[in-house]
Parts: C-alpha cells; structure tokens; sequence
C-alpha cells in the first residue's frame, strides 16, 4: 500500500511534495500507472512471501526473484518497470549462473547500501520467529545478500525485523523502539558485527530520534535513511494513513519510505485501519490476500508457534 501510494510520486522533491502533497490513490505520475499500481518493493516482497508458502529455502527466493526479472512474476501488469541498481547487477548475474550455483551475489561493497533488501524483507518477520538470534540473524543476512550483500544491509533488515517482533508482541511503536534500542547493542556483540558498522545506526539506535527535526530525516534511497525515516513517521503519527502518507510526502524515494513505514505501520493499526478506498484501489488484490493465506498455511504447516494476541487499535503513541 505504501508502494503504490509512493509510485506517482517517486523522484519528486519534497518542495514539490510540500505543495502538492499526495491525500491518497493517484494515477500516472512518474511510472505512468494506473492508481494502485505498487513497484518492485512490493513485487519483491510478494517473491518472498511465495519463497515461504513453498516451504522457504534461499534458493527458491532468489529464483523467484529472477522470475520477476526476466518474466514479470509478480508484477502488478505484467512487467517490471522500477529497478534499483544493486538489484538489477545482482539478478543480472543470477541469470549468467548455473542453476545450482550460490545464489548470495549481492554487492558487498559499501556503495550497495541501498534499501533494496529492507523494502522486500517484510515477509520474513513472520517465519520462524521464534528461532534463536543467529538462526533469525543468518536467514535474513542471505535473504538480503541475494541482491544486497553488504553487513550494513543485513543490520538494517534485522533491526526492522526485530521491530516487527516487538510490534506483534502488543508493544505501542514507542516501547518497541525503546525495547529495540536496548536490546541492539548485546545482539550485535553476540551476532559480532564490528563496531565500525554498529556506528552507522548511532542516530537510529540513539533512543532519541523521534525528538530530531523533520528536515534532518533524509529519504534517499540509502538503507539508514529508509529505516530512520520508517520509524520516525511511524512513532510520530498515529493512524495508518496520517503516517504513510507523511512519509511518501517526503520526496525523493517515495514508494520505498512508504512501503517499509507501511510494514510497520500495517502490523501495528491492523488491516481494518488501512482507508479501504486503498484497499479497493490495489493491484491484485485478490491474488495478494491468496498469496497471504498460502504462506500462513505453510508457515502454520510447519508448526510455527501461534502469532501472538495484539491489543486493540489505534493505541495512541506516548510521543
Ligand atoms: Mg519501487
């Protein structure tokens, strides 16, 4: 929903969005879509969610992932008309290898911090949760190397997924990010991640960053910025659409911002808090909400532990 909110509107300038600020479901715009159309945020995350209703293995993923490359799997029309760079060298070189070759090509150097990974790892907050830190850690490192490979990438998707874990276990976005901020600092001494890299998310990780000013919330289509935009707007407002929409209006990487805030955002105000003119909007809906019943099955399948009991929505945030 995010996706398709910031699709319009990718590349724009937050002056222009300030003028003209996006209320809900446009048409046209940058990409020339009908309104609802999401991009390769959303096409990604769907190739993850199908990786895990067939049972998830790396692999699958990947090859999912190139399907939506070279054949439109999971796009919203049939073809794929938004790519990032890192993304695009990494399926590139998927598709010269062998089938059996390993599939972690991501970049690994640090100029492939993109937020290409964290805009498609959603779906994995809902498997296997309940695994130890280095099984979750490990998965979710190779879920991002397959386009992504750098540490950084990993840190960001882990830190969003620990949210996530936080915000299905009932906790307000005010105490996840407390509870986050806490618990960081001994998780990655015990998963070794270098301080050097630690330092990276210092503002994030500050406890601090919902009291910074709008205007030093970037959002580019670097991995810090995604995920310190995602949580400042999701701590700063308090009803689904006010954050989403906030957040798109930021400009620049519009559709992303709006896709990873809106993960959060989603599982926190629930599904009947989204505008349902959006719902109504969407691309595929029908496929997407089958695609959802078909990875619950498998990941219940499984016997995966029982997804915990959430208050009721909205809560209001304490900020
Ligand atoms: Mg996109």
């Amino acid at each position: 929903m995010g996706d398709a909110l910031g699709v319009p509107v990718e590349f724009s300038s937050r002056a222009a969005r300030a003028q003209d600020p996006v209320t809900g479901m446009r048409a046209y715009g940058t990409h020339h879509q009908p309104a609802g159309t999401w991009s390769d945020d959303a096409s990604l995350t769907f190739c993850l969610a199908e990786a895990i209703a067939e049972g998830y293995a790396v692999r699958t993923l990947a090859n999912n992932c190139l399907r939506w490359y070279e054949h439109g799997f999971w796009t919203p029309h049939g073809r794929v008309f938004d790519i990032g760079i890192t993304t695009r060298e990494a399926l590139g070189q998927l598709k010269k290898s062998s089938p059996g070759a390993c599939p972690l090509v991501g970049g690994r150097d640090e100029m492939s911090n993109g937020n290409g990974a964290l805009m498609r790892i959603l779906p994995l907050a809902f498997y296997r949760p309940e695994d130890a830190l280095l099984a979750r850690y490990t998965r979710l490192v190779e879920a991002s190397a397959v386009t992504h490979g750098h540490v950084r990438s990993a840190i960001a998707c882990f830190l969003y997924l620990e949210l996530t874990g936080y915000l299905r276990a009932g906790l307000s976005p005010a105490q996840a990010y407390a509870k986050m901020c806490e618990q960081a600092p001994t998780q990655f001494t015990e998963l070794g991640i270098l301080a050097k890299e630690v330092n990276h998310f210092e503002r994030l990780l500050s406890g601090q960053l919902v009291a910074l000013p709008e205007s030093t919330i970037q959002s580019s289509g670097y991995v810090v910025h995604t995920l310190e935009a995602a949580l400042w707007y999701l701590l700063r407002y308090e009803t689904y659409a006010a954050t989403v929409l906030a957040a798109v209006n930021l400009g620049d990487d519009t559709d992303t911002t709006g896709a990873v805030v809106g993960g959060l955002a989603g599982l926190y105000y629930g599904e009947e808090n989204i505008p349902a003119v959006w719902v109504k909007a969407l691309a595929r809906r029908a496929d997407i909400e089958d695609l959802c019943r078909r990875a619950s099955q498998s990941i219940v399948g499984a016997g995966a532990a029982p997804a915990p009991t959430a208050p009721a929505r909205p809560v209001p945030n304490s900020y």
